[in-house]
């Protein structure tokens, strides 16, 4: 992955998650007695899955397929996990994670701060200690560390 990438996907991750902090978006698919959803929402990327065993019947169930988009307010900054029933309705179980966007921005922030450093000791720089050999003989050797030649 080039610097720019690793950079625009750190931008993106930025923009998404300021965004997810005013509105919620989600996608989801699938019957009212069993549908998945994915979204972003307060900061995080989620991910669910809801089954009700309320619908016995067998036959055409309500579909819940589209994006839809809410107001909202805030960030969640931590993980969550959950898996079974919830309390107010006994027939209903859901399986969620939500992922917050930091943790997700961390590694790429990393990369991308990486590339960049490695790009700029490239252009002219001490391969042991990063100085500036720029004006010096190409094969001079380094007057900070005393080793190497610039690349
Ligand atoms: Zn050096």
């Amino acid at each position: 992955m080039g610097k720019w990438a690793a950079t625009g996907i750190c931008v993106l991750l930025l923009i998404a998650w300021v965004l997810s902090g005013w509105w919620s978006i989600e996608w989801t698919r699938g019957t009212q007695a069993d549908w998945i959803g994915i979204g972003c929402d307060r900061g995080r990327l989620g991910t669910g899955h809801f089954v009700s065993t309320a619908f016995g019947a067998p036959g055409p169930l309500p579909r819940m397929d589209g994006i839809e988009v809410h107001p909202t307010s805030g960030f969640d900054w931590y993980f969550g996990f959950r898996l079974g029933q919830t309390v107010v309705d006994p027939t209903f179980t859901l399986t969620t994670s939500n992922v917050p966007i930091w943790a997700l921005a961390l590694p790429v922030v990393g990369l991308a701060v990486w590339l960049w450093r490695i790009d700029r000791r490239i252009a002219g720089a001490c391969q042991s200690c990063g100085y500036d050999l720029a004006g010096l003989a190409p094969n001079a050797v380094c007057p900070e560390c005393g080793k190497g030649a610039p690349v």
